[in-house]
């Protein structure tokens, strides 16, 4: 016997008294069973609606699918082995329902109200523990059309249109101007009709007015395989993703010290002087690395000349710098000499040399030294660097190497 379905008629947590009928293996999760009951006042996955959450004689519900006519209501094999054929109180996760029925009833007014402001239809459907969308059949919808669909909206739930469901066979779904076509092979449809507004045919659980929505918005228009998905919320949802924004921009508005509503443009300005900063400190990197560069030749005896110099290898440990601080000074003091300055970071146990005369390759020079030592390294003619596995190794290589090339 096919178990009977309660689950339009209950919407709240009052415990309901039923039967568990059998008690079968999970299908495809074997770490679950499927609970049969007598009634269910649980709505089984269908029609881009989730399924119901709840518990069975207190055990928590984990899906509920339906599949060859029984609906399963799956539960964990550890909880389910304290179920036993006979009554069961079952009681429904009444606030989630109520979330997926406002999202689900704000669906059929969104599509509804798309098709009557832009001709176009809803051709998918998705309702989320978070976020829903629809799948628009348009390339395109302007910012200007998204205000003017949820001030439609808006008025259409201010309006507090009826929703009436009409079960009737196959060959009477012609009498109602369906928004889509009804499911082949069922025996009702079950039409939901907003009054004079909308009409569906539906599996799902809908409020009894469009008032009970609340409130919907349109949170983003994307491109999405020719059409546009749109993403919505409803009821309480829009109220938790308005106080999280405002949370935001008071941090925001206290931080950059302007009204909430001047937080945009106040992180705009804000972004632009950081993008100059970041120059100016680039600049000043840059001047402090050549006066470094300067410094360097100068205490080598060496002519701050980008003509002269070249023959000549000037090595230097930088101390208590790493390669990171190295590697400008080394690139400023290409641009003063022929010279090859070769520059180490004794801390990283590394060194990199610069060599800016044309027909010296450095890697002749710095090769077989590093590889005496143990170091392995890389390079160019002009640049090179390398990486030794002790500071000690790193201090030969310095002392060894010659003073010309
Ligand atoms: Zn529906």
């Amino acid at each position: 016997m096919q178990t009977q379905r309660a689950y339009y008629d209950v919407t709240s947590a009052e415990p309901y008294h039923a039967a568990i009928r059998d008690l079968r293996p999970g299908r495809e999760e074997p770490d679950q069973i499927a609970v049969i009951l007598d009634t269910t006042i649980f709505y089984p996955e269908g029609g881009g609606q989730s399924s119901d959450r709840g518990t069975i004689n207190g055990i928590p519900l984990q899906d509920v699918q339906e599949k060859d006519g029984d609906i399963l209501h799956l539960v964990s094999a550890r909880d389910g082995a304290r179920l036993t054929i006979g009554p069961a109180e079952l009681v429904l996760d009444a606030q989630r329902r109520r979330d997926l029925t406002v999202q689900h009833t704000a669906q059929h007014l969104l599509s509804g109200t798309i098709l009557r402001l832009t001709g176009k239809p809803t051709v998918s459907m998705r309702l989320g523990e978070e976020l829903s969308t629809i799948d628009v059949d348009t390339p395109h919808v302007p910012e200007e059309t998204i205000l003017a669909l949820e001030d439609a909206v808006a008025a259409a739930i201010e309006a507090n249109h009826p929703l009436r469901i009409h079960c009737c066979p196959p060959e009477a779904v012609e009498d109602f101007p369906l928004r889509k076509i009804p499911p082949k092979g069922a025996e009702v449809i079950r039409v939901v009709e907003i009054q004079g507004y909308d009409f569906s045919p539906c599996c799902g659980t809908h409020l009894n007015t469009t008032g009970q929505i609340g409130m919907l918005r349109i949170l983003g228009a994307e491109k999405y395989k020719g059409m546009t998905r749109l993403t919505f919320i409803a009821g309480r949802r829009v109220l938790r993703d308005s106080r999280l924004l405002r949370k935001q921009g008071e941090i925001s508005s206290r931080a950059l010290k302007v009204p909430v509503a001047e937080t945009g443009s106040g992180v705009l300005a804000l972004v632009e002087k950081a993008g100059k900063l970041d120059a100016r400190v680039k600049e000043l990197e840059e001047e402090n690395a050549r006066f470094k560069a300067e410094a360097l030749l100068s205490k080598a005896g060496l002519p701050i000349d980008a003509e002269a110099g070249k023959g000549i290898i000037l090595a230097e440990r930088i101390p208590h710098a790493g390669m990171d601080a190295v590697l400008p000074i080394g690139r400023a003091a290409q641009k003063l000499t022929q010279a090859v300055i070769l520059l180490a970071a004794p801390q990283d146990r590394k060194f990199a040399a610069f060599c800016s005369a044309k027909g010296v390759d450095i890697r002749g020079i710095l090769k077989d030294p590093m590889e005496a030592q143990g170091g392995r390294g890389g390079g160019g003619p002009s640049f090179f660097q390398g990486v030794f596995l002790t500071e000690e190794a790193l201090t030969r290589f310095l002392e060894g190497l010659p003073r010309t090339c």
